[in-house]
């Protein structure tokens, strides 16, 4: 069985300290058995916030990782440095790093790599725009690049993976998917999974919805057969919000 994972996204949100007051809040309260809690926090904001989630069962993640492990690379963080500092989880390939930073399916696939060369688990973010959908192309874009991020992986790795199935148009808008339309893509993304790597790999490997899931929409998610969580942004800003929506799920 696949355990749900709740993943907050803070994008460029919360200082340091911001970030260890937030934890004291949620602390108890977003522990619950058979949900795994997950803060994807700014670089700044890891070390105090790992430390501070010392003894609870919430998992923290950074936001990016770049795929070599050290080099001239100004302004940029290895894999090995995250996996030093204690954080678990690293989303990889978000429509926003995608758009404004040009990552592709390649260093989205390197980036994967470089995550599992040092133990950490990638959050891999796929999705369509609003005129893919429109044109009918939302499983073609999410198979090319769900095939694209898992390329040379073990099946063993990628039944570790956790999507995101984002649909652009959804982050950060307050359109939602319909729970049954992000069911259907999912689905779709899972059999895209087994044509790669075979059955038991795809009936391991975690997918989440992400795009405008709140409290009040969560548990509709989850639902559904095939969706195994969910990647908040906003909604996972305050503290009572992020517990909702581990109680949500
Ligand atoms: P949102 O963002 O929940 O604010 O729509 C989701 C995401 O970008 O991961």
């Amino acid at each position: 069985m696949r355990k749900p994972i709740i993943a907050g996204n803070w994008k460029m949100f919360k200082t340091s300290s911001e970030a260890v007051s937030f934890l004291a809040e949620v602390k108890g309260k977003a522990e619950i058995d058979g949900v795994e809690s997950v803060i994807c926090a700014p670089f700044t904001a890891l070390p105090s916030l790992v430390k501070a989630a010392e003894g609870t069962t919430i998992a923290i993640g950074a936001q990016n990782v770049h795929y070599e492990d050290s080099g001239a690379y100004t302004g940029e963080i290895s894999g090995g440095m995250l996996k030093e500092l204690g954080v678990k989880y690293v989303i990889v390939g978000h429509s926003e790093r995608r758009a404004y930073f040009g990552e592709t399916d390649e260093i989205v696939n390197k980036k994967v790599h470089a995550a599992f060369r040092h133990g950490l688990t990638p959050i891999v973010c796929v999705g369509e725009k609003l005129e893919e959908r429109e044109a009918g192309q939302t499983k073609e874009v999410c198979r090319v690049q769900t095939e694209g991020a898992l390329q040379g992986l073990s099946a063993a790795q990628a039944a570790e993976v956790v999507i995101a199935y984002e649909p652009i148009w959804a982050i950060g808008t307050g359109k939602s998917s319909t729970a049954a339309d992000a069911e259907d893509v999912i689905a779709y993304i899972r059999s895209v999974v087994k044509d790669l790597f075979g059955q038991s790999t795809a009936d391991a490997i975690r997918i989440q919805y992400g795009g405008s899931v709140k409290p009040a929409n969560v548990a509709e998610y989850l639902g559904q057969p095939n969706i195994d969580g969910a990647l908040v942004g906003g909604a996972s800003l305050e503290p009572a919000s992020y517990v909702q929506l581990i109680e949500g799920a």
